[in-house]
């Protein structure tokens, strides 16, 4: 089977990240330790590399949900499978993901973190689906928008799989 062909490179993920961890150091400056949540398992690798890339006192946490499916159709309702192992009440927050496409699995984290009364709840994500958005879901920031392709890569997996490619990819239907 052939390597998926590259959507973002390596090196173009490494400047758009350097340029977040600069953009989120400046807003986030003398507010306090900021808390990181990463939604695994596919926002590891963009969690490890933005949270080193930061000038900010920060702590890691990491978050797992699951999508309710119907056969293969995905209901859009998301279930908690693995929680934060702190309080989160008078922290600010950022929630780090590697994907959004139909924006349910960040608003369903948004404001299950908000009732935890944080001083503050923000996202990050790598990509975006914009044109497969179906909930209005507040994106703080964003690395790149990307067409409706499945992607792999840099922690993204097709069924486990191509998640420690160090580029973005899109697998090519076989010939
Ligand atoms: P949403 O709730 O926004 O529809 O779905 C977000 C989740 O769907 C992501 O966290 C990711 O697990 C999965 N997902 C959506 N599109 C892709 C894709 O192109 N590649 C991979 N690997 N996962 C995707």
């Amino acid at each position: 089977m052939q390597n998926p062909k590259v959507l973002i490179s390596e090196s173009d993920i490494s400047t758009r990240v350097d340029e977040l961890a600069a953009q989120i150091s400046k807003d986030y400056a003398n507010k306090g330790e900021l808390v990181l949540i990463g939604v695994l398992k596919g926002s590891f690798i963009f969690l490890a590399d933005l949270s080193r890339r930061l000038s900010i006192p920060r702590h890691i946490e990491f978050i797992a949900v699951s999508s309710y499916e119907h056969g293969s159709i995905r209901s859009g309702a998301v279930r908690l499978v693995m929680d934060v192992r702190r309080s989160i009440e008078g922290k600010h927050v950022l929630v780090v993901e590697d994907i959004v496409d139909t924006g349910h699995t960040l608003l369903y984290l948004i404001d299950m973190l908000k009732s935890r009364n944080p001083a503050s709840v923000k996202t990050c994500t790598l990509l975006h689906k914009a044109h497969r958005t179906e909930v209005d879901v507040e994106i703080d920031y964003l690395g790149f928008n990307i067409a409706d392709e499945w992607v792999v890569g840099y922690g993204l997996d097709y069924d486990e799989k191509d998640r420690t490619l160090p580029y973005i990819g899109v697998i090519e239907p076989e010939e």
